[in-house]
């Protein structure tokens, strides 16, 4: 298949980074590109999608790298997954005998190593210039549920289920495919339901996923996990912080022992990102250098600095992202960085994931959560108009009307960045904006 076919085929299909990212997939394998990296590393502690559907769907990922590899003119094609899924590498090994193009890379078991900077420099001892994206040295990054959404478009079925672990506090543990808008309380009944009385939910990971302020939120394209945690849980108070308080407590508490830049990976990769310096500066204006507090914009809030390394439980992260959306507002842009130097240290200083779960206080949550293999029957979904990075999509549908599974119901604005949005169950529109509300 050429490249403009395939690109076209994702794009109807509105496919877009399942990971969490949701940049629309159609713009990302748009180019010519030497390597394409499937990310298996799925470095969140307690999700389980991406190691299952390697497990499960390894000949059509393979099959589907293979042609993905070969529509960008990539001389090779790279599955990244962890060593520890041992389950999902013994069904790769047998499946990628005698692909030529097509190889395995074993990631050592840390937190981030899903970044795709971290990423890329594990697997082709490559840095991604500050600032910049793998394309700029020649590699495409895909999440491995994109792929098999990928593999569905090239059969023209469109994006309407999404595969999600639920877990933490629930009674049964379990990873579900679900149709995309399938309310919070439904999966949660799921699992068995919350095995607390007073609780809150996660959408994401422990350490970059976001606190639901009520179940009435729904799974979207980009919903990997949902954790149940009881509401004392010290994780949610890192969550859920004021940001103004975060700098008062930094004022008052920071030691200036730069443990946050010493464990932060973006600076172990050698960008110019400080944590200590940035806080610093905004708790007691102590630099002349404006050039620090910008590089806030090179956080990807992966929460390494306060989950895991601050001593006095503060959250430079936190700060950074009020930072960023200053820098946004005013449309600020990185100047296009160069190639960075990792630190020498960067090796030894990685996060074992074991230990991080037993920081973040997560042990008794560490439980297998295996794929349900049951239908679920959904009766009601809530389909959100910007389930990805662009803009919000246009309805097409009005109340009263009925729809198929796969029916085009909202689209990108003309000459805008987005991706289509599908009706995940058949039935009649009953509400379309701020959200399309579908009911059997
Ligand atoms: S780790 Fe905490 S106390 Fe140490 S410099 Fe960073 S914010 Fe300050
Ligand atoms: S959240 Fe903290 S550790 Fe992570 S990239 Fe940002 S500053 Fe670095």
């Amino acid at each position: 298949m050429d490249l403009a076919r395939l690109v076209a085929l994702v794009q109807s299909a509105g496919v877009v980074g399942a990971g969490g990212a949701g940049f629309p997939t159609h713009e990302k394998i748009n180019h010519r590109c030497e390597t394409v990296i499937i990310n298996g590393a799925e470095c969140e502690p307690l999700l389980q999608v991406d190691q299952q559907l390697l497990q499960h769907q390894a000949e059509l990922l393979v099959d589907t790298l293979e042609t993905l590899v070969a529509a960008t003119g990539a001389s090779r094609g790279i599955f990244a997954v962890k060593a520890k899924y041992r389950a999902a590498l013994e069904k790769l090994e047998r499946v990628l005998t005698g692909k030529n193009r097509l190889e395995l890379f074993l990631l050592e078991d840390f937190y981030p190593a899903g970044d795709e900077h971290v990423l890329v420099y594990e697997v082709l001892q490559r840095a991604v210039p500050v600032g910049g994206i793998p394309l700029q040295v020649g590699v495409v990054v895909l999440n491995v549920e994109t792929l098999l959404n990928v593999a569905m478009a090239c059969r023209d079925k469109p994006v309407t289920h999404k595969h999600v672990t639920v877990t933490g506090a629930v009674a049964k543990p379990v990873t579900v495919r679900v149709p995309v808008g399938t309310p919070v309380k439904t999966m949660l009944e799921l699992a068995g339901g919350a095995a607390v009385s007073n609780y809150r939910v996660l959408e994401g990971g422990p350490m970059m996923g976001k606190l639901l302020l009520n179940l009435d939120h729904a799974v979207s394209k980009t919903t990997k996990g949902l954790i149940v945690l009881p509401a004392s849980h010290r994780l949610l108070r890192l969550k859920h912080a004021d940001t103004r308080l975060v700098l008062k407590r930094a004022m008052a508490a920071c030691c200036q022992c730069t443990a946050c830049t010493d464990l932060c990976p973006r600076h172990l990769l050698g960008h110019s990102l400080e944590p200590h310096r940035i806080l610093r500066s905004l708790s007691h204006n102590y630099t002349n250098d404006p050039t620090v507090v910008a590089a806030a914009r090179l956080c990807t809030e992966c929460g390494v600095c306060d989950m895991y390394a601050c001593p006095m439980d503060l959250s430079p992260r936190l700060l950074n992202a009020a930072v960023k959306q200053e820098l946004a507002k005013h449309r600020f842009r990185m100047p296009p960085g160069t190639e960075p130097l990792p630190h020498p240290e960067r090796s030894r200083r990685k996060i074992p994931v074991k230990r991080l779960v037993i920081r973040l206080g997560l042990s008794s949550y560490q439980q297998a959560a295996p794929f349900a293999n049951n239908q679920v029957a959904v009766e009601r979904v809530v389909l959100e108009l910007k389930q990805h990075v662009g803009a919000a999509c246009i309805p097409l549908v009005q109340p009263g009307d009925r729809v198929d599974v796969g029916q085009v119901v909202a689209e990108v604005p003309e000459g805008k960045l987005g991706s289509t949005i599908h009706a995940s169950i058949a039935g009649k529109v009953t509400q379309v904006t701020p959200k399309i509300v579908i009911e059997r």
